[in-house]
């Protein structure tokens, strides 16, 4: 009988040691990684000698690996009894199409298990200074994309400006403009806060802040595009105080 197996691991939002231990587990046991563009390679280099590393990665407005070629992938090697990690950024079950491919995998009879990751959305706002709710300012939160799947009806941008809470949209870059101007449309404050998280918890990360009417220029200002979070309400406010900055641990450091 095939030993094969696939985990569907998140690797968090971009710090490699916001991974979890089980997640990097796996990695270090990994005989096949496939993985997604936005995955630090600091993980990747976790994997032991001879592990088949596969990039499936995709950028927003280019697909270089169709999502059926990439479940086909692991239904291969699974089936061919190796133990695949697919590695996906933040957590696999938030937008980030693992429920598909646990579908397909549960379709096809192929063993696997789904282990959790941060998702960009929580986490890593946390590293941006914000905390996606606040007893005094928050009191529910709602991670929505800004991009809808080919056929399904649009985002109902009006709805959710009524719903008091944070707001975190991914994949809402190429249509700020828009979307800002629906939530004002929808009811929302034209002066409430807004922030746009780019490559958050990564070294490299960058964030404007404004409001729901401006922010776009400062976006263009400074310049940001995806992988970024759009924030909306009031516990933007609190990224002056609570900002702070990372320390960095080395994963080979990392006992597990
Ligand atoms: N599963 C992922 C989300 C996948 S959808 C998660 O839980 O985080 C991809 C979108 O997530 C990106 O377009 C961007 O909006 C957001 N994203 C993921 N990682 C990010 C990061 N480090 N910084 C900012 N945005 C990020």
């Amino acid at each position: 009988m095939s030993k094969g197996k696939v985990w569907l691991v998140g690797a968090g939002p971009g710090d490699a040691s916001l991974i979890t231990v089980k997640g990097l587990h796996c990695i270090r046991h990994a005989e096949v990684i496939v993985h997604d563009r936005l995955v630090n390679p600091e993980l990747l280099a976790q994997a032991p000698a001879g592990c088949l590393i596969i990039d499936v990665g995709k950028t927003p407005s280019h697909h270089p690996v169709p999502q059926e070629q990439i479940n086909a992938l692991l239904v291969k090697h699974a089936g061919e009894g190796r133990q695949v990690v697919r590695l996906k950024g933040g957590d696999p079950y938030v937008f980030g199409r693992g429920g598909e491919e646990a579908e397909q995998l549960a379709k096809d009879g192929l063993a696997f298990e789904i282990v959790p990751g941060i998702s960009s959305a929580i986490g890593g706002l946390a590293y941006a200074g914000i905390p996606v709710t606040h007893r005094h300012y928050a009191s529910s939160f709602h991670i929505v994309t800004g991009h809808m799947c080919q056929g399904n009806d649009p985002q109902n941008w009006h709805a959710l400006a009524q719903i008091n809470g944070t707001l975190v949209i991914l994949m809402g870059m190429t249509r700020l403009t828009e979307i800002c101007q629906q939530l004002i449309e929808g009811g929302m404050s034209a002066g409430t806060p807004v922030a746009v998280v780019m490559y958050a918890s990564q070294s490299r990360q960058q964030m404007a802040k404004g409001t729901l009417i401006d922010i776009h220029l400062e976006v263009e200002r400074q310049k940001l595009h995806a992988p970024a979070l759009i924030v909306v309400g009031e516990v933007v406010n609190l990224q002056e105080i609570l900002a702070f900055s990372a320390s960095h641990i080395a994963l080979n450091q990392v006992v597990v």
